[in-house]
């Protein structure tokens, strides 16, 4: 039990208490996840079966790391837990138990392009505007009913969501709503939504599988609970009412889901759910330097709504948290470029050290483009995966006709690809002969000759009977075997081959990675079942991460700040913050939509180990149009104490008119009448808290800019409109290059450009 050591006494109490419901609601980087890793250890080695145990994570990364750590503890037993992404344990749940809800077992999951290509069908064949019922909006609204449980019957006599304004300007979402779900079944297919209101609907209608299942999963724990929505919520607590084994871990200022229907009442219904529910408290943070969680409680602190709970460190106090100023996103790609270069080879740090954290996937560009100037290896995290590559789709949705031959999204990709001279129209008729008679568009397919004119009717068949074929194969070759025949038989090998375009090269590459990935697949000793199906279940929820080739390379991380949930790096970026970009400009419209971007910012600073760094820039391309940015107003709401300003970037010296002494011509245009993009913007009220960042506590007289330093000498007073009052130490240079060194009473010494610096003699 020496594993048991490595737990400050309160961990250790919430891993030894085994029974009965446990919660624990604590700060970022407290051991929450480190908790839930010990204790299932903890139970298979207190003779638990490792089979009773169901552990639910919010990625299927972390759901892997988990099990590697188990692993080490309890040895091979801990292969035996069912663990993973709610999606991705219910999914083979319902697998299993699919023919109860008229499901095949080979049901395809649709990911998200694929229900966009149902909505769309279905709008443009009930002739509706597809600007009013965009498919994004639609798409969201019918999610949203299947986290809440919200069937399409009750959707469509809901006065609630009737009376909702988007429902009553779109009457007819509710029977796109109907027409989507008919479709979906029909094609023996899931969206994600669905794997877990399809199971919601298992567990309610089948007391015996629900029975089954509270009995198998004797002991259930969920990592980061806050973000779990009702639909999750319910099948937890569902799952867990027979032995009441639950134990949920989480942080309420982390709940960052909200706009996908998380649910931060799922933490507080949690204690009604348990009288008997016991609460720990973890308030240590192990992970970061103590500037770090002090920063990061600075931010929470202007948050309404919260648990209060404290969070402190014990390791060092660390650098201060250093803020950035850029001239242009292009050029906060380069400072952090640089940073990180000079970072490595002074603290001898690698690569895989560093993070860069944005709000937005389009912030990636210019931090790509500095990384690569530089010659720096870098990944991307939580982006397009390998399976979505149309290639690989392309052949994927092969596989998916042969195992679920209802599968229409797949017969429509690919019933024409290679070119077999079947046209749209056709497609579509096969489609409405399906509706028309009650039958599967493949049944339409098989018996072409009934349904379609002599020419086509052929060459439909002649699909069929390929697919048909595939059928058999698969039966009889392992699931390598079988992938080369689809691949080869069905002419998508040839057709990519014979494009001798670098992008064509690209995508037999790809194909060939993907029959690699399928040949080790069918080699692995530890599985039992290795066919084509099994190898391909799964594969609409894997993420980039998921398929790693290069999982140990040494490399930078870029991602968004949703996708970091749960990881920690020594240093990290935390790049864009400004006004309408982070907070986002769709968040302004409610205190709380702004509270769960602050929450955001909370999730982001908490990476960080021993050194955060901030940055902004002043312009930044938007649409293809320069625009000025505001910092935002996180940065002025955080502990101004804690912070390190470097401003020594200067605007490139480039003839951008954007830049240089004419920036005032362009940052007038600031509708809040600032001096200039690079000031915060002046407080309506006054800020919550103590220090402000970059003194803004320090409202300055009026009259900033151009600052006036003609005649400045060492050892005058200034003031400075966000520094405050300072003395001049020194004056280096010559106009109009000169800088002066200026000991500010506020936060210290610093060097300023005097041709930027909005100063005034006092
Ligand atoms: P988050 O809220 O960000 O998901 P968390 O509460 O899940 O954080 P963990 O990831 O479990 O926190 O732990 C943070 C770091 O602190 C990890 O590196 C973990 O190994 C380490 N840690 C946690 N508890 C201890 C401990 N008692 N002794 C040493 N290291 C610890
Ligand atoms: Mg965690």
């Amino acid at each position: 039990m020496d594993y048991l050591q490595g737990l400050n006494p309160e961990q250790r109490a919430a891993v030894e208490q085994i029974n009965g419901p446990v919660m624990i609601v604590a700060g970022a980087g407290s051991g929450k996840t480190r908790v839930i890793t010990f204790r299932v250890a903890h139970l298979i080695n207190k003779g638990v079966d490792a089979f009773n145990i169901l552990v639910l994570t919010f990625t299927n990364k972390a759901a892997r790391e988990m099990r590697d750590r188990i692993t080490k503890i309890v040895g091979p037993d801990a292969k035996n837990i069912w663990m993973g992404t709610f999606h991705s344990v219910f999914a083979k749940l319902l697998r299993i138990e699919a023919d109860k809800i008229g499901y095949p077992s080979n049901f395809t999951i649709y990911d998200t392009d694929d229900s966009k290509s149902v909505l769309r069908a279905i709008i443009k064949e009930m002739n509706l505007d597809d600007k009013l019922y965009a498919v994004n909006l639609v798409l969201n609204r019918i999610s949203a009913a299947k986290n809440n449980l919200v069937s399409w019957m009750e959707y469509q006599k809901n006065d609630q969501i009737q009376a909702d304004d988007i429902a009553t300007k779109r009457p007819m979402l509710g029977t796109i709503y109907q027409n989507y779900a008919t479709r979906c079944y029909r094609a023996g297919a899931m969206d994600f939504d669905d794997l877990l209101y399809k199971t919601n609907e298992l567990l309610k209608l089948h007391p015996e599988v629900l029975n089954k299942y509270q009995h198998k999963f004797k002991y259930l724990m969920v990592d980061e609970y806050q973000d779990t929505n009702f639909s999750q919520y319910l099948i937890v607590k569902k799952l867990a009412a027979v032995n009441e084994n639950i134990c949920v871990v989480g942080d309420d200022a982390q709940s960052i889901y909200a706009f996908r229907g998380a649910n931060i009442q799922n933490i507080l219904n949690f204690e009604k759910d348990y009288p008997d529910l016991k609460v720990f408290k973890l308030e240590q943070n192990y992970r970061s330097t103590q500037n770090i969680v002090n920063i990061a409680n600075s931010i929470i602190a202007n948050n309404k709504d919260q648990l209060k709970k404290r969070v402190f460190s014990e390791k060092e106090a660390g650098d201060k948290i250093k803020v950035m100023r850029a001239f242009s996103d292009n050029e906060e790609g380069k400072l952090v470029a640089e940073d990180i270069m000079q970072q490595r080879s002074t603290k001898g740090l690698n690569w895989h050290d560093f993070a860069i954290l944005y709000r937005t996937n389009a912030q990636s560009r210019s931090m790509e483009e500095a990384l690569r100037k530089l010659g720096i290896p870098y990944k991307i995290y939580g982006g397009l995966s390998f399976y979505q590559r149309k290639e690989i789709k392309d052949l994927i949705a092969y596989f998916r006709i042969t195992f679920n031959p209802s599968d229409e999204e797949a017969i429509k990709r690919v019933i024409n690809y290679p070119r077999r001279g079947i046209g749209d129209t056709t497609v579509d008729h096969i489609i409405v002969s399906a509706d028309k008679n009650q039958v599967t568009p493949f049944e339409v397919i098989i018996n072409a000759s009934q349904y379609l004119d002599g020419r086509t009717a052929g060459k439909v068949s002649m699909f069929a009977t390929m697919i048909q074929s595939f059928q058999v194969i698969v039966k009889n070759l392992s699931a390598y075997e079988a992938a080369l025949h689809i691949a080869q038989h069905s002419g998508l090998l040839k057709d990519l081959y014979e494009d001798k375009s670098v992008e064509g090269l690209n995508r037999y590459e790809n194909i060939q990675e993907l029959l690699n990935g399928i040949k080790e697949f069918s080699e692995r000793e530890d599985l039992e079942e290795k066919g084509l199906d099994v190898f391909m279940q799964d594969i609409a929820l894997l993420t980039n991460d998921d398929n790693d080739k290069n999982k140990d390379a040494d490399t930078v991380s870029l991602m968004t700040i949703h996708s970091s949930k749960g990881l920690e790096f020594p240093q990290v970026y935390v790049v864009g913050l400004e006004e309408n970009l982070f907070p986002s400009q769709m968040s302004l419209n409610s205190r709380s939509d702004l509270e769960e971007e602050r929450r955001l910012f909370y999730v982001a600073t908490t990476r960080a180990e021993s050194k955060l760094t901030i940055s902004y820039a002043t312009s930044r391309f938007k649409f293809g149009t320069l625009i000025s940015c505001e910092p935002s107003r996180f940065l002025d709401e955080i502990d101004a104490q804690y912070l390190e300003l470097d401003f020594t970037a200067k605007p490139a010296s480039s003839n951008n008119p954007f830049f240089g002494d004419e920036r005032t011509a362009w940052t007038s245009k600031n509708s809040s009448g600032n001096a200039s993009g690079d000031t915060f913007s002046k407080p309506k009220a006054p800020p919550v808290k103590t220090t402000s960042i970059l003194a803004k506590a320090h409202v300055p007289s009026a009259g900033f800019a151009p600052s006036d330093t003609t005649g400045l000498q060492v050892g005058m007073e200034v003031e400075h409109e966000r520094f405050g009052y300072g003395k001049v130490l020194t004056l280096e240079g010559n106009k109009p290059d000169i800088k002066a060194t200026i000991f500010f009473k506020e936060i210290g010494q610093k060097q300023l450009l005097l041709k930027f610096a909005k100063l005034r003699i006092v």
